[in-house]
């Protein structure tokens, strides 16, 4: 399911922007504003979501008869330009910044995906977050050969196409609508949808909510985006998150909200670590800024964890929030340890502990008259394999640091994410079968803590949200398919292991 990378580097490519990080899903955008540059507010959008895929952008817009798409690999500033912005002509769009969990990462599998009309069934374009976890079932039911589906949203519009022409075609323009309502209760996982035919927008997210999806308001029509910042980028102001199950509807007519699950379905369990981690500071879920939640973790960690210590840091830059918060509360100053390089892009290193040591090197430079002589608290939003955190801590003792203490806000990752995120599988994930102070001792820290999960909803502030946590408790909110957990929960290799030996 994860990362089936296809290019010459295939071996060569566990090191990219953020080493040692999970790898979020995609982010996704949709806008219908008659009068407007849609396929501009689309490029914006897309760059304030650029976070959540850097690896393919692509914009679908419609003129009310055509759909045009143009996609790429690439950054979005790299796939788009004037040149390309311009003849993209019309009053609806969608648009899509590709990681690939699912598929590899090849210019096929790049959204949005483009399906063009038939006699008995309408053009439509779709793009995704999220990943399916019932997809051979569902590639079966379509009669798609096993090793056929490139990726689940190739799947779900072969579904879409299947259920339009199942349908016949319609006076009333629904089409699209119709075949969501039939497809949609049939997948399962997570999904954060948005897709257009020649005169709809559409946004669907699934009964968990895995995935965050919102509603924003420009002054001549509507958009939908993964997160908030790309409402703000392009002058849009925030209405409301999607409810999880929830599907809306924007045309001429306005905006509808249709409920295509059943209700036992809809349970809301919004990833976990798009608080912690991948959603931007400045993005608003289940109603809080994520910055001042990220703060608030830190400000519990220092009561949790307290510790002796002359400065406190972050890792940038998802740990900077955090460790204001645990330096605000503990009274330990405040310093900058670590430059991160703002330019590096994807980089291509042998998959040795060598060399993703220099790959953090590559990123992260020690400020060492900062360091040097002191004792440090070090906040990192999170430990997958250990790879950063172990450069990090080896990084600070050589410019001078007499102590290292790490301070981590979300609950060690023992489990794989059938959801979209890449984390990997158990046998690469440090703390499955290792404990805290095995994994202290494996990274070279003086002390480690954890902030614990009732606290870690608690700093999160929204009572009574669902959340996923699975990774952290194994305890998964939806059947999972029991291929998908044989593949990611089997111990099939341990690169892990390695390392430790070399230690
Ligand atoms: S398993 Fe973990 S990473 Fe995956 S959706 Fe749940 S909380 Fe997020």
């Amino acid at each position: 399911m994860s990362g089936g990378h296809s290019s010459p580097f295939a071996a060569l490519d566990g090191i990219d922007d953020d080493v040692g990080h999970p790898k979020e899903a995609c982010g996704v955008f949709g806008v219908y504003a008659p009068g407007q540059p849609v396929s501009y507010l689309v490029f914006d959008g897309l760059y304030a979501l650029q976070h959540r895929g850097q690896e393919s952008a692509g914009i679908a817009v419609s003129d009310g008869d055509t759909i045009m798409v143009d996609k790429d690999m690439g950054l979005v500033t790299n796939v788009f330009n004037e040149r390309r912005l311009a003849p993209l002509q019309g009053y609806l769009a969608i648009g899509h910044t590709r990681y690939s969990t699912t598929g590899s990462s090849t210019w096929r599998n790049a959204q949005p995906v483009y399906r063009p009309g038939t006699p008995d069934a309408g053009a439509f374009a779709l793009a995704h977050n999220g990943n399916l976890t019932n997809t051979p079932l569902l590639a079966a039911e379509a009669g798609m050969l096993p090793g056929v589906v490139a990726s689940d949203s190739d799947l779900v519009a072969e579904l879409l196409s299947q259920a339009m022409a199942a349908q016949g075609a319609r006076s009333d323009g629904r089409d699209l609508e119709t075949a969501l309502l039939k497809v949609l209760p049939s997948l399962e996982g997570a999904f954060s949808f948005v897709l257009m035919d020649e005169g709809h927008v559409i946004g669907v997210r699934d009964p968990n909510g895995f995935r965050p999806l919102c509603l924003g308001k420009l002054e001549t029509g509507w958009v939908l985006a993964s997160e908030t910042p790309a409402l703000d980028v392009i002058g849009a102001h925030f209405v409301r998150e999607l409810d999880p199950g929830e599907m809306v509807m924007i045309d001429a007519n306005g905006i509808r909200s249709l409920r295509p699950f059943p209700a036992e379905r809809v349970n809301p369990k919004l990833c976990i670590f798009e608080f912690v981690y991948f959603a931007r500071p400045d993005s608003q879920l289940y109603g809080r800024e994520v910055h001042g939640a990220r703060r608030r973790m830190g400000e519990l960690l220092a009561e949790q964890a307290p510790v002796e210590a002359d400065m406190v840091m972050g890792v940038p830059e998802s740990g900077i929030p955090t460790a204001e918060g645990f330096a605000r509360r503990s009274g330990i100053p405040y310093g900058q340890g670590l430059v991160k390089n703002r330019y590096i892009g994807r980089t291509f290193l042998a998959p040795s502990q060598e060399a993703r040591a220099l790959g953090v090197k590559r990123k992260l430079n020690p400020l060492r008259e900062n360091i040097a002589g002191k004792r440090l608290v070090v906040v990192d939003d999170s430990i997958v394999r250990g790879t950063t955190q172990r450069a990090v801590v080896q990084m600070l003792r050589d410019a001078g640091a007499t102590e290292v203490h790490l301070r981590i806000p979300l609950p060690p990752i023992k489990w794989p994410c059938f959801y979209g995120i890449d984390i990997g599988t158990r046998a690469e994930l440090l703390a499955a079968d290792l404990s805290v102070g095995e994994i202290r001792d494996y990274l070279g820290a003086d002390s480690l803590a954890y902030l614990t999960l009732d606290r870690l909803e608690a700093a999160i502030g929204a009572p009574g949200a669902g959340f996923c946590t699975a990774c952290l408790t194994g305890d998964y909110p939806t059947e999972v398919a029991v291929e998908l957990s044989k593949h990611m929960l089997e111990d099939v290799h341990t690169p892990r292991a390695a390392d430790r030996t070399r230690s």
